[in-house]
């Protein structure tokens, strides 16, 4: 069986990379070792936050809106609402690396902001409760993406077109043979002229190269019933990301599910084999999440609805890798979204099918090549 392109891993980057493949005319095969969608990866908990002034770095600018623009049309596409915009905070300190970074892309790209005291943010948007000693950059198109249904949306247009889409099987190994690639899995053998590896947490076992570079770390949501529940609707609350003492946060008014979703970058720095991660919840896990809740959301933190794990795949610097396998041209790999990723994947599904198909793309991805984090 013989294909353009085979993408190992049908999660959040594969699901649309195997959709702008399949839109730029090859013949693809998606290969997905769970169910589509499914929760044992990165993109699962129904959705994930999209901010425009990003404190990461200004280059990430340009793609966001890029990204914007396709989450429109695949949301057009599968006749679904997948793009929710609500507004975005961006809190800390003054001098601290959210706000001055939100600032900074937002000067650098002209992008329309709000620099807001604590008390005038918790005035506006009355479930915040930030100290006096912290600020706010208010952007007005930060929101969030369902996660896993862009995901199906991505699937089911490239079905549409063409593309093949396998589940519940796992690619066990590649090679490179002459001008083409031999995939081989546990229900059969493939080749292709090109490979895309976009497994989220497990791309070092595909890549075994990389994996001093692409460290899978577990991490905790909870979602609460909050006291004050008209403070945290849809419409009321704009999502965020806080830097306080106590760590980096970010948070999601009620949508999808009940409760009102926080999470606390890299929770407690677990760093884990992504095949046998402790799934199980622990009172330790609920602690590092109340703390924010009780002091900058104290109308949020009712009682527990959910609590669920997730992985995040961090790169020494927390920028993306995106380019080709050291090796081998024809292999191109998207992975290390260090927690950040979702948002981009829309672009990211585009740049990947530009990479696989022509050697290049038109975004500039300079900062996500190998080569910075081989020195
Ligand atoms: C708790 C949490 C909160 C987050 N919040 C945000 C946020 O608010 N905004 C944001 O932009 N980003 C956020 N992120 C990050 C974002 O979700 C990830 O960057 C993104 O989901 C990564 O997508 P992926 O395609 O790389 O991984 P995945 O979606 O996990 O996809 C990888 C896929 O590859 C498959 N696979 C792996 N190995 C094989 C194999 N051998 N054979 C076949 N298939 C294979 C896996 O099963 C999986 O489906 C968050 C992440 C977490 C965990």
């Amino acid at each position: 069986m013989h294909y353009d392109v085979i993408v190992v891993g049908v999660g959040g980057m594969g699901s649309a990379t195997v959709y702008h493949l399949a839109r730029l005319g090859s013949r693809v095969l998606g290969l997905e070792q769970f169910d589509i969608p499914h929760d044992q990866g990165s993109s699962h908990g129904i959705n994930r936050i999209i901010r425009l002034a990003y404190a990461e770095h200004p280059d990430y600018v340009p793609l966001l809106r890029r990204a914007y623009e396709l989450w429109r049309e695949i949301e057009y596409e599968a006749g679904e609402r997948l793009l929710f915009i609500t507004g975005g905070i961006d809190a800390g300190a003054r001098t601290g690396e959210v706000v001055t970074g939100s600032l900074h892309s937002c000067q650098v790209h002209n992008i329309p902001h709000e620099l807001m005291d604590a008390s005038s943010l918790g005035r506006r948007f009355p479930g915040y409760r930030l100290p006096d000693d912290m600020v706010a950059v208010y952007q007005p198109d930060g929101g969030f993406v369902l996660s896993e249904r862009s995901i199906v949306a991505h699937v089911t247009a490239a079905q549409a077109l063409g593309a093949t889409v396998r589940g519940r099987e796992r690619v066990l190994e590649w090679a490179v043979d002459g001008d083409g690639v031999d995939v081989l899995t546990d229900r059969g053998r493939y080749r292709a002229g090109k490979l895309v590896v976009t497994a989220g947490p497990w791309t070092a076992k595909i890549v075994p190269a990389l994996s001093s570079l692409l460290v899978p770390e577990r991490q905790v949501l909870i979602w609460t019933q909050p006291l004050r529940p008209e403070r945290f609707r849809l419409g009321a609350f704009p999502v965020f990301m806080l830097e306080a003492p106590e760590g980096l946060f970010y948070g999601l008014p009620v949508y999808g599910i009940p409760g009102f979703k926080l999470g606390k970058y890299h929770h407690r720095r677990e760093r884990v084999d992504p095949s046998h991660v402790d799934r199980d919840i622990h009172p330790e896990d609920e602690e590092v999440l109340r703390e924010a809740l009780v002091r900058y959301f104290p109308d949020a933190n009712g009682p527990t609805l959910t609590l669920t794990t997730c992985l995040f795949t961090n790169t020494p610097d927390g920028h993306f890798l995106i380019d080709a396998h050291p090796e081998f041209p024809q292999v191109c790999i998207a992975a290390g979204f260090s927690g950040h990723g979702f948002k981009f994947a829309s672009v990211v599904g585009e740049i990947m099918a530009e990479l696989a198909l022509e050697g290049s793309t038109r975004w500039d991805i300079g900062l996500f090549r190998l080569n910075r984090l081989l020195g």
